[in-house]
């Protein structure tokens, strides 16, 4: 029988990882300091190189041969006295994860002797055996060659290990035909369209801009468990979640988890994993305790989508790796736990001038308020002609498990603008005084702009996008993904809205109207034609679900309904117009995540039969065999039926569990969908009723309470 863990206390585990306390009275002189940063650079360069790199990362320009000799030789230098002994180039091909080739920096001389060599050439470009990244068909094998090129807009880091560190260059990664093969081209293409498109929509408002960037600052929610715990269950080493457990008898009823003090190796834990990101620039701000029990979240400052894109993806592997060192194995699935709350990332999205303005600031003056509800109606618009689409960007078999579940925000996309928003643009819509205008507004002798709030005091925690004072929230994002194809989406058709309000507003403009006027029809014609994606209610309840479809609002609980939408006609207008995606790019997305999905759950269900029969049916056996040694026949009937069932659900998920060489891969997602998904539930449903009358030393798979509560 198994043996249970004992609860550990932070001391036991502080001399594994622990780094010591930290002293912050003078500064916090270890921040960044793993980072080729800026000022590193600076102070490495020439004057003049720094400048010339400075210029090129502004403009996002390539740099020429000599200027990467000498910015290569910083780096190496750089990174040798950090304990290097090898590179990478780190790029995130679309399995969702980050992918690193070790090349190190010895070059032998044929004397005997090696010396240490980094050209620019090898940092601006990188050639890895690529050819078993997935590609959805861009690329076929025999012409699978595809390179990384340096970004340099994303400093370059040191991944330390006990045994030495490693200098991390953040790359995209291309084929030789030019198609993007990663999440960080189209990102960047992204954020790109969005400036162009912005920067035109300010000229014409009378804002200054030469560049507008996207900002993310994403919330990471995560849950942590005792690695004993981990090692014992097969479901969470193959596939992250639990693929069986009874409802434990205590689960956040009590509310006694949340925002409550945080348990001290957990503590520890955080204190150590946050001091190792802020060694590596990622600026973690807050943490606390989420709602379920053993769940935790994080979240840093705000950055540019890019930036943030690359840290969060690092802060998910720090996070991982820290945990080890604490005996505990850190969850990043969507739903590890059955009827527990899942895991989200909340993705806070602004977008601001290189002038400082956050143009979703409603500001001060009226001026500042016009801009505002400029931007904000191009969002309204945008999330609404690309409801699917956004689903689609967040769509995974885990995220299933939460979109539709009353916990985390609807399979619907709305949006929620808070009430004194709401009611001021329905003052503007309607024409009517009503919803808040004031004197000032009047005195200027301007028609109807209402008062905006200055903080949108929004709790509604139900909607998948939330106006939270200065930035749009969207919530519906999955906690173990990569931020990239989100924010690809969400700035690509907030770009396609501004161009078209901006071309709705030009004309009127030239017509000789006063701006404000101008820009209050717009905002009116677009408000009106879009105002069905605005909900500021209970984004859980069945009245909405019956509501949304009233408006006509698209409901996609389901991966395999959601993901064809990233190839929809629409889809492929807006990419193609702002160059982020081709068709063919599009389409190469849709089938890896097609196929992910289907992988996925074939694992799932491979697992969830393997531990079924060889695992649980052997335990109800041996518990069967005592009670018919003891005679009781109430409990061996009631053992008896449960274990046919057993038998009889194992059996068929043995057999409904196989791929469908002829089928397409969307058919064979919707058979997973249909068949296999139902199968799995049906033996968990019956295995669970089991856990609860199997005697508890038989029972071969640690309990939800224990691996909740054991912190
Ligand atoms: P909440 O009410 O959701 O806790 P916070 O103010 O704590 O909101 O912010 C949550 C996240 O939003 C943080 O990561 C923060 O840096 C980020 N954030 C704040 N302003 C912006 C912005 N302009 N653009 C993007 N993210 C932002
Ligand atoms: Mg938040």
């Amino acid at each position: 029988p198994r043996t249970r863990q004992q609860n550990v206390t932070a001391a036991q585990w502080a001399a594994n990882g622990a780094l010591g306390p930290t002293d912050l009275t003078e500064n916090i002189d270890y921040y960044g300091e793993n980072v080729f940063s800026p000022a590193i650079q600076k102070d490495r360069l020439s004057k003049d190189t720094y400048r010339k790199l400075q210029i090129a990362v502004a403009k996002g320009e390539g740099l020429d041969l000599g200027l990467a000799n000498e910015v290569a030789n910083a780096m190496k230098e750089w990174a040798l006295e950090k304990g290097a002994t090898h590179y990478t180039h780190w790029f995130q091909p679309l399995t969702g994860l980050t992918a690193e080739k070790h090349d190190s920096f010895f070059d032998p001389q044929g004397d005997g002797t090696a010396i240490t060599e980094f050209k620019g050439k090898e940092l601006i470009q990188g050639e890895p055996d690529a050819s078993s990244f997935p590609t959805g068909g861009i690329r076929a094998t025999f012409e699978a060659r595809g390179y990384t090129a340096w970004d340099p807009t994303s400093p370059a880091f040191i991944l330390e290990n006990p045994n030495g560190a490693l200098l991390c260059i953040p790359t995209a990664f291309v084929s030789w035909t030019g198609e993007a093969l990663d999440q960080k081209i189209p990102l960047m293409r992204s954020m790109e369209a969005l400036s162009n498109s912005a920067v035109r929509a300010c000229e014409l408002l009378g804002v200054e801009a030469n560049h507008v960037f996207t900002t993310v600052g994403p919330e990471q929610e995560y849950f942590l468990i005792d690695e004993q715990y981990y090692f014992e269950r097969a479901d969470l080493v193959n596939t992250g979640r639990t693929l069986f457990g009874a409802k434990p008898p205590k689960g956040h009823e009590l509310d006694d988890h949340y925002f409550g003090s945080i348990p001290e190796r957990i503590l520890a834990f955080m204190m150590d994993a946050e001091r190792e990101l802020q060694r590596l620039g990622i600026p973690i701000k807050t943490r606390h305790n989420e709602v379920a029990p053993n769940q935790y979240e994080l979240a840093p400052i705000f950055e540019n989508s890019n930036v943030a894109s690359d840290h969060q993806q690092l802060t998910m592997q720090i996070l991982q790796n820290k945990a080890r060192d604490y005996g505990l194995v850190c969850l990043l699935h969507e739903k590890p736990f059955a009827g527990v709350n899942g895991s989200g990332k909340h993705n806070n999205w602004s977008m601001g001038t290189d002038k400082g303005v956050n143009l979703l600031d409603p500001g001060d003056t009226p001026q500042e308020n016009l801009t505002f509800l400029f931007f904000c109606a191009a969002v309204i618009q945008a999330v609404n002609r690309h409801q699917a689409l956004l689903r689609a960007s967040v769509a995974n078999a885990g995220q299933d498990h939460r979109l539709g579940a009353n916990e985390a925000p609807p399979a619907i996309i709305s949006i929620f603008l808070g009430s004194e928003l709401t009611k001021a643009f329905e003052a503007i819509e309607s024409g009517s005084g009503d919803g808040g205008t004031v004197k000032e507004t009047l005195e200027l002798g301007t028609p109807l702009l209402p008062v905006l709030p200055k903080h949108g005091g929004d709790r509604n925690r139900t909607s998948p996008f939330a106006f939270t004072g200065n930035k749009f929230e969207f919530r519906a994002l999955g906690s173990s993904m990569s931020l990239s194809l989100p924010n690809t989406v969400l700035n690509t058709i907030a770009a396609e809205a501004m161009d078209d309000l901006t071309a709705q507003l030009r004309p009127l403009v030239d017509s000789g109207k006063p701006l404000m006027e101008a820009v209050l029809e717009v905002v009116k014609d677009v408000y009106a034609a879009n105002k069905q994606i605005v909900f500021d209610g209970d984004g859980y309840s069945e009245e909405w679900h019956q509501e949304a479809e009233a408006r006509g609002l698209l409901n996609l609980p389901a991966t395999p309904a959601a993901l064809p939408w990233l190839t929809n006609e629409q889809t492929v207008a807006a990419f193609a117009k702002y160059n982020v995606l081709s068709e063919r790019e599009l389409e190469a997305r849709e089938e890896v995540l097609t196929e992910q999905y289907v992988v996925k759950l074939n694992i799932e269900a491979e697992t969830a039969a393997s531990i079924a029969r060889t695992q649980i049916l052997p335990a109800v056996v041996r518990h069967l065999a005592e009670l018919r040694a003891a005679g009781s026949e109430t409990l061996i009937g009631e053992t008896e039926e449960l274990l046919r069932e057993l038998v009889f659900a194992i059996q068929k998920l043995e057999s409904v569990n196989e791929i469908h060489e002829d089928d397409t891969i969307k058919q064979e997602a919707r058979y997973m969908l249909e068949t296999v998904i139902p199968a799995m539930d049906a033996v968990r449903e019956v295995a669970d009723k089991l856990e609860r009358i199997v005697a508890d030393d038989l029972w071969p798979l640690p309990k939800y309470w224990e691996m909740l509560f054991i912190k």
